[in-house]
């Protein structure tokens, strides 16, 4: 069990560094050990494949715009072709037709981000708006493959009660880097990239004492330093989501920030808080914004949850999110949060434990 590993430290400022999403997967362990590679075991050597995607994104052609819808099937299609080999149990065709659309952002290496938005049936009395990140960290191959799977059993359900935006890949540099990383094309980790309060005094003094200058979590020069965590906060105010659920891997827990009830359990994952970091999404959107943050750590970077598995969590978030959430009243465009923003000193509404 990862977490029994990690120690349990001082925050470097405890009272602000409320956090969430973005420690799952980045416990203070050594380096080596955080890896999210799981045992060679579960890591067979064709994985991931050693296509063309394995190039250097650098040596191979950059996107196009994707500001011409006629030209959005030939850009799918090209996206497709790269970040497929890297995702365990998701064939091209399943790409193809998982209607996603640009979004217009790309990467630090000018790979588009792609979204895909299911607007819920009935628009009474106020549908919710989830917002589902997967791939944050490019290293953590079932994170975007199973949102690719989410994405495929919320399109054939019999109805759609929410609005949702899928976004199943955030970070495709990492993703489609020669070997796969956390980072992005500029070396920064995007779940320390977000404005959280008091993160310039924060976010590098963590990085500098708390992970000793790890490369691997190296949160930039300032917030919002890289296009993939701008384009997801200007997202965040755009869609005005009432949760945001962030997948990543490979600690096979939840964790939760926000004000709602916690979730206690989706399939085999079980509730686990962990602690919180300057800069991370869980941090900036769960407790600064006051919007539910569920981060969903599965048990393993590149072998997927069985499909039993995948669904069984799929239909226990939907469960949670049904008795649990409502829409805000302030509604669509009220800037979730902007006039109820925490101040830097409010401390954290239950204790974390703290890696590192
Ligand atoms: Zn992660």
């Amino acid at each position: 069990m990862p977490l029994a590993a990690r120690g349990v430290l001082t925050a470097v400022a405890p009272r602000a560094a409320v956090v969430i999403a973005a420690l799952l997967c980045s416990p203070g362990l050594p380096a080596a050990a955080a890896a999210p590679s799981p045992p060679p075991s579960s890591a067979p050597a064709s994985q991931p494949p050693a296509a063309p995607s394995t190039a250097p994104i650098a040596s191979q052609p950059a996107f196009p715009s994707a500001s011409q819808p006629a030209e959005h099937s030939a850009d799918l299609s090209r996206w497709c072709a790269q970040v497929v080999p890297r995702l365990p149990r998701i064939d091209l065709r399943h790409c193809l037709a998982s209607g996603l659309a640009p979004t217009g952002a790309h990467s630090r290496k000018q790979v588009p981000i792609f979204s895909r938005r299911m607007a819920a049936q009935r628009e009474a009395p106020k549908p919710l708006r989830i917002l589902l990140i997967g791939g944050m960290h490019g290293d953590e191959l079932t994170s975007s493959a199973v949102v690719f799977e989410w994405m495929k059993l919320q399109a054939a359900a019999p109805r759609q009660e929410y609005h949702w935006h899928f976004v199943p890949v955030l970070n495709p540099d990492g993703l489609l880097a020669a070997s796969p990383s956390r980072v992005n094309g500029a070396g920064v980790d995007l779940n320390r990239n977000f404005p959280t309060p008091g993160w310039n005094k924060e976010a590098p003094a963590w990085w500098t004492q708390k992970t000793k200058r790890d490369p691997r979590r190296y949160p930039g020069k300032t917030p919002l330093s890289e296009p993939e965590s701008r384009w997801l906060h200007q997202e965040i105010d755009r869609f005005t989501p009432d949760l945001v659920v962030s997948v990543h891997a490979p600690f096979g827990v939840l964790d939760f920030d926000g004000p709602a009830p916690a979730p206690e359990r989706f399939g085999n994952l079980r509730m686990d808080r962990v602690g919180v970091y300057p800069g991370s999404l869980g941090n900036y959107g769960g407790y600064y914004k006051h919007i539910p943050v569920v981060t969903i750590e599965l048990a393993n970077a590149r072998q997927m949850p069985s499909p039993r598995e995948t669904r069984q969590i799929w239909d226990d978030m939907q469960r949670w999110v049904a008795l649990n959430l409502v829409a805000r009243p302030n509604g669509r465009g009220a800037a979730a949060g902007q006039a109820s923003e925490r101040s830097h000193s409010t401390p954290p509404s239950a204790p974390h434990r703290l890696p590192f």
